[in-house]
C-alpha cells in the first residue's frame, strides 16, 4: 500500500499541462469549475492524499513522470499520481467512445449510440490502468473518491487489487431509467462495478432512483433504507422532481449507500468576476449597446442535449407569434465549440447555424439582429458579465445532469439584486433544486415560446422575488457544502438489523 489517507481520482489532473520544447510546463486550469478547486481544498490542512489522472505520454518521449507534486506550497502531502495514455487512447478512451457510446444513453439520445467491442476493450484497459495507480497510492483503508462515468470500470479492479479501500463514486452526468441504461451492452459489467462503492453520489434523487432500478433489474437487491426528498428538492410538477429516494441497499456482499448531492458554486468566483473593472466595462458596454432591446441570453456547450436548435425554433415562432417583440427583443446565444476530434457534433452546428442565419434573414431590420451567435468559449469573468445584463436566461436542455449556467446566473443576479428571469428546463438536474425558475418542458415547442413570453413579461415584484428565493438555494448550497457533505456522508455507519426500514 501507498501513504495516502485520500485519492481523487479524476479523469483531469488539477492543473494543465503544456509541452513547450519538450518541457512539461503546468498552469493553472482556465475552467471556471469550482470541482476542481474544492476537491484540492481538501488537502490545505496539510492532509496526505494523492490525485490520479491521465497526463499524455508516447513512448518514444522518454521517461515518464509518475508522480509529482501538485502545488507543493499550497497542498505539501498531495501528490499528482499521472497515468500514461497515448493520444490514441485519449481519443478513443475519452474523446469518441465515452462521448459516442455513453454520452448519448446517459442522456437518454440511445439511438444515437453507437457500440463497440473493441472500444470498450480500450476503456477496461483504461480503467485497469486508473485502478492500478489508485492501488499503489492508498494507504491502508484509506477513501478514494472517483469520478464520472469515464471511470465507472474502475471500483470493480480496484476491490479486487484492495478489499480494504473504502470507495465512493461520484456520477457528474445525468442517470438515464431502466429503460434506456438497459441498451447498453456491458451494463452488468458496469452496474456490477459502481456496486463494489461503498457510497455513490449522484446529483438528484431522481438519478439516484433511477440507478437503483436499473441495478435491481441487472442484481437481486435489497432495499435497506428509503428517505423522503422533501425539502431540499422539488417533489412534484417537475420532470425530474421525485417524493422519495433509496438511500441504501444490501447487495448480498456489502450496504451500498446513495445520496443526491447537487454539485454548488463558489460564489467568490463570480463576487471576483463583478469586481473586475473589466467586466462593469463589459456591462456598461452591453447596456449601452442594447440601448433599451431586452436580452434573452442562452450559454451551452454545442450539444445535442443542450437543446439549442429547439430554443431556436421556438424563438421564431416567439416574434411570429408577437411581432411587437420585433426590434424590442435579442437572443444572445453563446454557444462553446466541442473538441475537434469530436466530430458527432459537426452536423448539429451546420444546423444551428441554418436556423440562426434563416431566423436573422427572416426578421432583421438595420441597426437590430434578431440572433447573435457566439460561437467561442469566453472567459468566465465575460460570462458573468452577459448573466448580469441579461432580462431573461433561457435554459433548455433536453436533458442534463444538472446545469452549473442556471446557477451561475441566479448568483450573479443575486448579488446585483437583480430583476432577471431564469427559464429553466425540467429535465435539466437544477431544475429539482431551484424552487422559483420558470420551468419548462423543451420538447414542446409551444411551451417554451410561452415560458419565454412569460418570463419577458413577469412583474418586477415577482421576478425579484423569484430570484431572492433562487439565490439563496444557490448560495446555501454552495461548492463548498457539496463537497463536505459527500465526505461526511462517507463516515455514516452501516445499518444494523434493527435499523432497517
Ligand atoms: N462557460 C464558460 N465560457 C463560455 C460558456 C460557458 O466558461 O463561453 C462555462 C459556464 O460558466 C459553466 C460551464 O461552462 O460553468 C458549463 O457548465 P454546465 O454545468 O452548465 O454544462 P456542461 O457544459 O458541464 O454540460
Amino acid at each position: 500500500p501507498g501513504q495516502s489517507e485520500l485519492v481523487i481520482v479524476y479523469h483531469r489532473l488539477p492543473y494543465e499541462e503544456k509541452r513547450v520544447k519538450g518541457q512539461i510546463r503546468r498552469q493553472r486550469h482556465t475552467s471556471p469549475n469550482g470541482i476542481i478547486p474544492t476537491l484540492l481544498s481538501f488537502f490545505s490542512d496539510g492532509r496526505k492524499g494523492s490525485w490520479v489522472a491521465w497526463a499524455e505520454h508516447e513512448e518514444d518521449q522518454g521517461e515518464f513522470e509518475t508522480r509529482t507534486a501538485v502545488d507543493a506550497e499550497r497542498y505539501p502531502q498531495l501528490t499528482a499520481a499521472r497515468v500514461p495514455l497515448s493520444k490514441s487512447d485519449v481519443d478513443t478512451f475519452y474523446k469518441r467512445f465515452s462521448k459516442e457510446a455513453f454520452w448519448p444513453t446517459l442522456h437518454c439520445f440511445w439511438e444515437r449510440a453507437s457500440f463497440n467491442e473493441d472500444d470498450w476493450q480500450v476503456f477496461m484497459r483504461v480503467n485497469r490502468a486508473f485502478a492500478e495507480r489508485t492501488a499503489a497510492e492508498a494507504a491502508e483503508g484509506a477513501t478514494v473518491w472517483m469520478h464520472d462515468y469515464n471511470l465507472w470500470m474502475v471500483p470493480a479492479y480496484l476491490r479486487e487489487m484492495r478489499p480494504d479501500l473504502k470507495l465512493a463514486f461520484f456520477h457528474h452526468t445525468y442517470f438515464p431509467s431502466a429503460d434506456v441504461f438497459n441498451v447498453v451492452p456491458w451494463r452488468r459489467q458496469i452496474i456490477g462495478s459502481l456496486l463494489q462503492c461503498d457510497y455513490i453520489g449522484f446529483h438528484i434523487p431522481r438519478q439516484v432512483e433511477n440507478f437503483v432500478d436499473v441495478a435491481r433489474g441487472v442484481f437481486p437487491l435489497q432495499t435497506l433504507e428509503v428517505q423522503n426528498c422533501a425539502p431540499r428538492f422539488v417533489t412534484y410538477g417537475c420532470a425530474v422532481g421525485l417524493d422519495t429516494m433509496t438511500t441504501c441497499i444490501d447487495t448480498g456482499m456489502r450496504q451500498v449507500r446513495l445520496g443526491a448531492h447537487p454539485v454548488g458554486l463558489d460564489l467568490d468566483r463570480v463576487r471576483n468576476a463583478l469586481a473586475k473593472p473589466e467586466v462593469k466595462e463589459q456591462m456598461s458596454r452591453l447596456r449601452k449597446e442594447l440601448s433599451g432591446v431586452r436580452l434573452i441570453l442562452a450559454v451551452e456547450r454545442l450539444d445535442y442535449t443542450k437543446g439549442v436548435l429547439e430554443k431556436l425554433n421556438a424563438y421564431e415562432q416567439l416574434l411570429a407569434n408577437n411581432p411587437e417583440l420585433i426590434g424590442k427583443v435579442t437572443l444572445a446565444s453563446v454557444c462553446v465549440p466541442a473538441a475537434k476530434e469530436m466530430t458527432v457534433y459537426d452536423e448539429l452546428l451546420a444546423q444551428i447555424e441554418q436556423a440562426v442565419g434563416r431566423i436573422n434573414g427572416r426578421f432583421a431590420r438595420i441597426g437590430w439582429t434578431p440572433v447573435q451567435f457566439f460561437f467561442r468559449s469566453l472567459p468566465f469573468e465575460e460570462v458573468v458579465g452577459w448573466y448580469a445584463m441579461a432580462d431573461v436566461m433561457w435554459i433548455t436542455p433536453l436533458r442534463d445532469g444538472l446545469n452549473l449556467v442556471a446557477k451561475e446566473f441566479v448568483a450573479t443576479q443575486g448579488m446585483l439584486d437583480g430583476d432577471g428571469v431564469l427559464v429553466l428546463s425540467e429535465f435539466a438536474g437544477a431544475a429539482a433544486e431551484l424552487k422559483g425558475a420558470v420551468l419548462t418542458n423543451p420538447h414542446d415547442t409551444a411551451d417554451l415560446v410561452s415560458s419565454c413570453y412569460m418570463a419577458l413579461n413577469m412583474h418586477k415584484t415577482e421576478a425579484k422575488t423569484r430570484l431572492r428565493e433562487l439565490f439563496g438555494i444557490t448560495a446555501y448550497n454552495d461548492i463548498r457544502r457539496w463537497g463536505d457533505e459527500f465526505l461526511a456522508a462517507l463516515e455514516t455507519p452501516a445499518l444494523e438489523p434493527s435499523d432497517r426500514q
